[in-house]
Parts: C-alpha cells; structure tokens; sequence
C-alpha cells in the first residue's frame, strides 16, 4: 500500500513509533487521560470498543468513581461512559486506575502523550448485538477490531479529530443508523458474489436509496477505509476537522476514488449501488428480553432516566450479567445497559434484577422516550436542569405512543445528548422553562423542527407532550 510519509509520526531508538504532538489537533474533548473541567467538577470518558464492558471493568470504574470523582456515571450516544465530578488533584490517579484495568488503548508506548492521542481517536461504532443478532447480514467484530489496531497503529492517525467517528453496519436490526458517521460502511445482502459493504461519507445508511457513494468488499475495506483516513489527512486544511468539511471542498466520489487508487481497489458502482437502501432498523430491541441468533441464547436491555447512573449501579450490573450471563455488559447507543448470552431459565431474574436497579425494560416506559443533556449542575451554558426536569417530565407523561429517544431535553442548542434530530425537543430558555420545538416527519432533518409552544413549565410540556393531537398555540 502507497503511504505517504507521516509528518506526525517517528521512530523512536527502539524500533517503537511514537506521536508528534505538532499535528494532533488541539481538542476539547473528555477522554481517559484528559479530565476535562465541567461546573460540577472534572469529566472523563472511558471509550469503550464496540461498547463491551466486562464485569471487572465495571467494578473497576465504579471504584475509581466513588474514590476520584463524585461517583455519577453517564452512558453517552457514542456507546460510551463518562465519569463526572472528578475531583481536582485526582485525575493522574483516577487515569492511572483506569488503565491498570485495561481500559485503554492498546500500545506499546503508554506514555501520558501518546496515551491521549490515541485514545481519542477509537471511534468505531458497532451494533450492540453484532455476532449476536439473528437478523444481521455478517458479523463486524473482528473487521471492527482490526480497525482500532489500526486506528492505534498509524501515528498519523493522531492528527485525525476526537470527534471523527466511523460506523460498520452489519445489517442488524439493532443499529444506530441515525447516528451521522464520517466514514459509513454498510452491509449488503449477499447473493452469490463475494459479501460487499456500501460505503458512504457525512451522514448514515439510509432507508432511502441513494445513500451509497460505491461498495466494496469485506476483504477489502480494511484496506479502503486505512487509504480513506490517509486521503483525508492529505486534504484537510487546519480546521478541516469532519468528513462534511472536505466535502465542502472536493467531490465526494472523486475523494472515494482517490483513496481506492491509493490502495489499488476496484470499486463497485452502478445502479444495485444506487437502488441500495438500509434495511429499517428497531432501537425498541435494546429494550426487554429477545432470542440471539443462537436460539438458546438471549439479551435483556433497560433503558436508566436520561441516562444517567451512579458507581453501585455500574458494579450492580456487572454482577448480574456474572450471575446469569457471560460476565460482559453492552452500553449501546441509546443510553442504556444490554446483557448477552442470557439463559432462558434466567430471564426473569434478569429482567427483575435491572428494575430493581433502576432501569425501564418496557419500549412504552417514559425512560425510553427521554434524553437530555448533564444540564445546569454540570455545564455552564445550560439554563435548566434538564436531568432533574427529565425526571418530573418522566412522572408525568402518559402518552404510550411515545417513541424510543423520543424526548430530547437541551440545555442549549448545542445539543450534546442527541445525535439523531428527536421528533420532541425541549430547548431550555429558564430554569425550569423551555420552548417546545417537533419535528413535521422523518424527513425532516432541520435542527430541532418547528418551535410549537415557547416558555413551557415541565406540566405545561407534559401536558402538550400527552395530547399531540392538540393544536399548537403558535405554530
Ligand atoms: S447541550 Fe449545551 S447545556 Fe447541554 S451539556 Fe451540551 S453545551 Fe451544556
């Protein structure tokens, strides 16, 4: 394959290669070994691969939590976990436990520098239930696993943004494909040639046709998607940070074919390429008991309130997928907790043993509607407690029509909480006040919808939220 020579990377006397720190992008984002300050103290996120977390890991966050922070844990949309309130002076120890547990990435170089580009660079999605769901085209976990090596492996990948993210699509019927990627390879039914992903850049597969750019085989897309980031870096400009960003400047195809000359792979475009669309996708599957693709085999999911859990709760979950399952845990990326591999005889236990700590299990329970963001007592910029207010708004709502992640309270427009555009937002303008905005359709992509009622109280959002028949004051 034809690299070109790395700036941002050398060859340190062992052999070993190290980071530059000239070309990493300045970042503002939490990671392992980067506690960043928040109102209510430091935040770290724990990036986790495929969002797998196994039993000991779990203990060994809540320990860390409860020991170095204030012991609030949050489940982000990328299907990771971060730690609030870390408190000052502790961060070197708090990363330090972390990594004792393997929380980290994986590389020979572990000092605090490289430790830090690397980490926040490993941002693959995968479906919670890759390997495991009856309805899945292939099983992306070992592709996904070779592109963290590689993610970790190429110095120059460093200079790629925290926030450049890629998505490998099995076909599952649990997948975030609302979830804009940089990179997005989708699986394709396969007929009697060699199984292809359709690729595509800035945005999802859609259930619409027209979303893929090309296809290219398993076999190959290592290979594409390693000359892709390498194209990427050729081309952006200094505050050229996301996919969207070059393709504000270079044709999307063109860039794709680039990156395949680069690598000496035959694309596949055509009209199958342009008929393609994703198969619909169900995020109610995160919820409840549902058979694996081994029919002895099942997962149980619960959904937490906004979100949000504390250390016991973590190390609690650990515990019951040790006692009934395979010891690991999924954080998907909805916000909640999935245990795999479960028993038949011990569904009950754990369906009883996740509300018990605190988790929805039914796609009806308001839990599984509501999404907001830390809000007020964590960030500055926020003008409500959107946390506290989502629990009030939970207490209240009744309408059992309300869709999965249907409900997105903001502190501001930033929107942190939610990737996908929500068919409700609540955008806080007081305390404890908001504007209701809704979104007219699926279709509609713009940022929160139409504004439908200003200056809400939690009741008055409720109220409007349990009768959506009704006509909207000022729309
Ligand atoms: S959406 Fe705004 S208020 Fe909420 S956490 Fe993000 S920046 Fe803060």
């Amino acid at each position: 394959m034809n690299h070109v020579p790395s700036a941002a990377s050398s060859i340190d006397s062992s052999g070993a290669s190290s980071i530059s720190t000239a070309l990493r992008r300045a970042s503002a984002c939490p990671a392992l070994a980067r506690i960043v300050a928040a109102r209510d103290g430091g935040l770290c996120r724990i990036r986790l691969p495929g969002g797998v977390l196994h039993a000991h890991e779990a203990a060994a966050i809540a320990e860390a939590a409860t020991l170095y922070a204030s012991g609030v844990i949050e489940l982000t949309n990328r299907a990771n976990l971060q730690l609030r309130g870390v408190k000052a002076g502790h961060e070197a120890a708090l990363t330090a436990r972390l990594l004792q547990a393997g929380l980290g990435p994986q590389t020979p170089d572990s000092t605090p520098d490289t430790i830090e580009a690397i980490d926040g660079i490993r941002n693959v999605m995968i479906s919670p239930l890759a390997g495991r769901d009856p309805h899945a085209l292939c099983d992306t976990r070992a592709l996904a696993a070779q592109i963290l090596v590689l993610l970790q492996g190429e110095p120059r990948f460093a200079a790629l943004s925290p926030k450049f993210a890629l998505l490998l699509d099995g076909g599952e019927r649990l997948m975030a494909t609302d979830h804009p990627h940089d990179i997005w390879l989708s699986a394709m039914p396969v007929d009697n040639d060699e199984p292809r992903f359709a690729i595509g850049f800035a945005g999802y597969p859609s259930l619409d046709a027209g979303s893929a750019l090309a296809t290219v085989t398993h076999t190959d897309a290592l290979a594409l998607l390693d000359a892709l980031l390498h194209t990427f870096l050729d081309l952006a400009g200094p505050d050229d940070t996301r996919m969207r960003d070059l393709l504000a400047l270079h044709d999307a195809h063109t860039l794709l074919q680039r990156a395949a000359d680069r690598a000496g792979i035959a694309l596949q475009r055509g009209p199958q390429v342009d008929a393609w669309r994703r198969t619909p996708t169900d995020a109610t599957f995160r919820l409840g008991a549902h058979r694996q693709r081994d029919p002895q085999r099942w997962h149980a999911g619960g959904q937490p309130l906004a979100g949000r859990i504390d250390a016991a709760t973590l190390r609690d979950l650990g515990a019951l997928s040790t006692r009934h399952g395979d010891g690991s845990l999924r954080i998907t990326p909805w916000q909640s907790v999935l245990l795999p591999d479960l028993a038949t005889n011990s569904l009950d236990a754990v369906l009883a043993g996740l509300r018990a700590l605190g988790f929805a299990c039914d796609p009806s329970h308001p839990y599984a509607a509501i999404v907001a963001c830390a809000g007020s007592t964590g960030c500055a910029k926020s003008a409500a407690d959107t946390k506290a207010d989502a629990q009030q708004l939970a207490s209240l709502l009744t309408h059992d029509r309300l869709t999965s992640s249907g409900i997105h309270l903001t502190g501001c427009t930033r929107s942190c909480a939610a990737a996908h555009c929500a068919p409700h937002t609540l955008l806080a303008v007081a305390t404890g006040r908001y504007d209701l905005y809704q979104r007219a359709d699926a279709l509609d992509e713009s940022r929160f919808g139409v504004c439908i009622a200003r200056h809400l109280s939690i009741e008055q959002a409720a109220a409007q939220l349990n009768h959506p028949a009704r006509t909207p004051p000022d729309a």
